[in-house]
Parts: structure tokens; C-alpha cells; sequence
């Protein structure tokens, strides 16, 4: 019993993103919350096939505001939508984080408080790569008027097409043995 630990101390302790209740804008956006005129609808989370909470989500979307309105904890909490269109048609969407006013793809649920990552001070167990070239993209957009997500979309794409290529055959190309009558 018990062995020698794999040096995760606390880990059922502290808090991190991985063990939050969250909601992203993409998957809102998958689940047509972000279509004109909204939705309303109870998401429920589940760990295991058991639920572990959920909450009330009341789109409203038209031209001029886009508005997500959650119940948690018998609480109403009205949360900005902000998006710009990525070229390819369409809007992409993201949280007005209501603590710190930035633009956010998740946002977390701890104790009835409804914030992003940072302002939770959520961090991830394991390394995430999706967060690895952030600066890098937002140094990209530094000198543009391109939102720094829109190049990370865009380079996610890229990168995502580029795997798809065809790799180049390693090692020296085989001889071909021919026969000597
Ligand atoms: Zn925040």
C-alpha cells in the first residue's frame, strides 16, 4: 500500500483548471448557443458518467450585443460576448471575463465566482501545450490590428495541415537489388 508516491503532493487538495467546472466559447459556438436570437439551456457536467453540477445557459445574440447570461449556484451572472470575424465567414466568440474585463475563451466556476483562468489562479496540472506558443502569437499580433487569438487560430491550422503532409521517407532510399543472371 501506498509506495513511494509520484511526488504530486496535494493534488486532490488544490485546486487546478483540470478539476474546475468550465465552459468554453467554442464549444457554446458547436452547441449553436452563438446563433441569432440565443439559446437557453441546462449543461450539465459529469465526471465518469456521473453528473457533478451544471448550470443555466441564456444566449442572447443580435447585431449591436451579445450577451451570456449563467445560472450557478442560484445565482444570475451576466457575462459580454466579444467576437470578430475570422475571414472564412462567420464570428468567433469569446467571454468578457467579468472580473478582469479581458477577452477569454474558458471561463471557470469556483465557489459561485465566475472568472477566467488567471483571475481564479488556476493552474494546469499537466503541461499544456495549447498555451506553450501564446506570447509568441501575441507578439506576432503586437504591430497588427489582427486580435492575437485569430493568429493562433490561424497558425493552429496551419500547423494541424502541415501534420497532414505527407512525411519525407527517412534513411537512405532503399537499393534496389537486381538480379545477375
Ligand atoms: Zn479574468
Amino acid at each position: 500500500m501506498g509506495g513511494s508516491g509520484s511526488g504530486r503532493r496535494g493534488y486532490l487538495t488544490k485546486t487546478t483548471a483540470e478539476n474546475c467546472h468550465k465552459v468554453d466559447a467554442n464549444s457554446l459556438a458547436r452547441w449553436e448557443f452563438f446563433k441569432p436570437g440565443g439559446r437557453n439551456e441546462v449543461t450539465r457536467w459529469s465526471r465518469g458518467g456521473n453528473e457533478t453540477g451544471s448550470v443555466g445557459i441564456r444566449t442572447s445574440i443580435d447585431n449591436k450585443r451579445a450577451i451570456c447570461v449563467f445560472q450557478y449556484n442560484c445565482k444570475e451572472i451576466t457575462v459580454n460576448l466579444s467576437w470578430f470575424s475570422p475571414g472564412y465567414g462567420g464570428r468567433r466568440y469569446f467571454f468578457i471575463c467579468p472580473e478582469c474585463g479581458k477577452r477569454m475563451r474558458t471561463l471557470f466556476f469556483k465557489k459561485s465566482k465566475i472568472a477566467c483562468r488567471l483571475c481564479h489562479n488556476l493552474t494546469y496540472e499537466s503541461s499544456n501545450h495549447n498555451y506553450y506558443f501564446d506570447s509568441a502569437y501575441k507578439w506576432m499580433a503586437s504591430n497588427t490590428k489582427i486580435p492575437w487569438e485569430a493568429v493562433k487560430v490561424y497558425m493552429r491550422l496551419k500547423m494541424r495541415a502541415a501534420k497532414k503532409e505527407p512525411k519525407r521517407p527517412r534513411g537512405r532510399p532503399r537499393k534496389v537489388r537486381t538480379e545477375v543472371a
